[in-house]
C-alpha cells in the first residue's frame, strides 16, 4: 500500500481496529471478488474478526455483498467488492494554462474531470485561490447533489511543497510563501473535510502507482510535464519525500552552466530544457510573435501535426529535447534505480518523438543500462488532480470511518 503520510502505529485497541480495517480494505480491493473466509485465510486475521469489521464496513457502505457465490465444495460463500460509492475525494491541479478537478469515489471510478482554461502564472496567488475554491465548489455540488459525501480535498502545484501544506516556492507560478490549504479552507468556509496540498509529481505518480499503466509497480517515478517538470517517486512502495517533503525536484538539477535561464533564476536546469514553455520556444520559433504564450494546447497540436508530417526542424528540435530528457531520466535512474520511469503532461504527448532520443541517452549516461524503462504515462493531463482525488481518501483506506 502506497501511504502518503507515515501511517499511525497502532498504540491502542481502537487504533488495533482501524488498522485491521485498512488490511480488509486492502485486501478487498486487490483480490476483489472474495469472501470472509479468503480475507481471513489471506491476512492472518480470525474469522470473528473479519465478520465483525465486515459487517461495519458494509454497513457504512465501504464494502458491499455480490451475491456472487465461490463454485467450490463445501458451504457457498457471499463475496464482497468495495463500494464506497458514497464517497468522494476531489483532487485539484494547477498547471500552466488550465486548473483540473477531478473527482472519484473509494472504488477507483472517476466521476467527473473538469477543466477551466486559466494562466495561474500570470496572475496573484489569491486570485489563483478563488479560482481554485469556485471550481471545488461547483465538484461539491454534483458530488452532493448526487447523494455522495466529500470526504477530502487534494491540490497539486508545480513547485515546493512543505510539510505544513504550504507553497514556500513555486518560480514557474511566481509565488513565494503561499498558505495554500489554509487560504483554500477559508476560502471554502471550513468545510467539513480535509484540504491537502502536495507537488503535481507526487500526486502524480500516486495515480500512476493506482491506475496508471505500471500499477503496483515498487520502485515508479513519475515525470510530470508543463512548465516545471518534476519527479514523483516511489521507491520500495513508499513515497520518497525527503526531510522537508522536497524531494523530486529534477527539474532544477543542471545540465548546462551556460544553457537557457531558467524560471528559477538559475541556468541550465533540465526544466529549462524540456518545460513545455522552453519545447514550444525551442520548436516553433513563431509561437511568441503576437506575445507570450498563455495557451498551451494549440501550439502542442501544431508541433504533433508538424513532427507528424516530418517536419526536420521540428524533428530535430524534438530530438535534441529528448536527449535532454534522457539526460535528466538518467540523473534519477543511477541515483534511486527505479524500474520505470513514466513522463506525463506535454512529455507523453511528445513521446512517440522524444522517447526514441531520450532512450538512447539514457541507456549512454546510466552505469545499469538497460534496467530502467522509460515510457509516456497513459493517464492524460489530469493525472496529478486523479492523483489527488486519489490521497483525499487515504485516510478511509487507512481504516478509519468517514463521519456518519
Ligand atoms: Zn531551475
Amino acid at each position: 500500500m502506497i501511504s502518503i503520510h507515515t501511517p499511525p502505529q497502532p498504540t491502542d485497541l481502537g487504533d488495533v481496529r482501524t488498522a485491521n480495517r485498512a488490511v480488509v480494505l486492502r485486501h478487498v480491493r486487490l483480490h476483489a471478488p472474495c469472501s470472509r473466509a479468503d480475507i481471513a485465510a489471506h491476512t492472518g486475521l480470525n474469522k470473528a474478526t473479519v465478520s465483525s469489521l465486515v459487517t461495519e464496513l458494509i454497513d457504512r457502505r465501504l464494502l458491499r455483498e455480490t451475491g456472487l457465490t465461490e463454485n467450490r465444495i463445501g458451504r457457498p460463500a457471499t463475496m464482497l467488492v468495495l463500494d464506497g460509492e458514497p464517497y468522494v475525494g476531489l483532487g485539484l491541479q494547477v498547471g500552466a494554462d488550465e486548473l483540473v478537478v477531478v473527482a472519484a469515489d473509494l472504488g477507483g471510478n472517476r466521476l467527473l474531470t473538469w477543466r477551466r482554461a486559466f494562466t495561474a502564472p500570470a496572475v496573484a496567488p489569491q486570485e489563483t485561490v478563488r479560482a481554485l475554491a469556485a471550481l471545488a465548489r461547483r465538484a461539491i455540488t454534483r458530488a452532493t447533489g448526487q447523494g455522495r459525501s466529500v470526504l477530502g480535498l487534494t491540490v497539486g502545484v508545480p513547485g515546493l511543497v512543505g510539510t505544513d501544506d504550504e507553497v514556500p516556492l513555486a518560480p514557474a507560478l511566481g509565488w513565494r510563501d503561499v498558505p495554500l490549504a489554509a487560504e483554500l479552507r477559508r476560502a471554502l468556509r471550513e468545510p467539513g473535510f480535509t484540504v491537502g496540498v502536495d507537488t503535481d509529481a507526487n500526486l502524480a505518480v500516486l495515480a500512476e502507482q493506482r491506475h496508471g499503466a505500471y500499477a503496483g509497480t515498487a520502485d515508479l517515478v513519475h515525470l510530470s510535464g508543463g512548465i516545471a517538470p518534476g519527479a514523483g517517486v516511489i521507491s520500495g512502495g513508499r513515497l520518497l519525500r525527503g526531510g522537508h517533503g522536497f524531494a523530486g525536484e529534477i527539474g532544477h538539477v543542471p545540465l548546462d552552466p551556460v544553457g537557457p535561464a531558467c524560471a528559477c533564476g538559475r541556468r541550465g536546469c533540465l526544466a529549462a530544457f524540456i518545460g513545455v514553455d522552453a519545447v514550444v520556444r525551442a520548436v516553433l520559433p513563431d509561437a511568441g510573435q503576437d506575445g507570450p504564450v498563455v495557451d498551451y494546447l494549440p501550439e502542442l497540436d501544431r508541433i504533433q501535426a508538424l513532427a507528424g508530417s516530418g517536419d526536420d526542424a521540428v524533428l530535430t528540435g524534438l530530438a535534441e529535447i529528448g536527449r535532454r530528457l534522457g539526460h535528466g531520466v538518467s540523473i534519477l535512474a543511477n541515483l534511486i534505480d527505479p524500474q520505470v520511469v513514466v513522463v506525463g503532461g506535454h512529455l507523453a504527448a511528445l513521446a512517440p518523438w522524444l522517447l526514441p532520443a531520450a532512450r538512447g541517452e539514457l541507456a549512454a549516461r546510466t552505469l545499469a543500462a538497460g534496467e530502467c524503462r522509460l515510457e509516456a504515462s497513459t493517464l492524460g493531463t489530469a493525472a496529478t488532480a486523479l492523483g489527488g482525488a486519489t490521497a483525499a481518501l487515504a485516510t478511509v483506506e487507512a481504516g478509519r470511518l468517514p463521519a456518519a
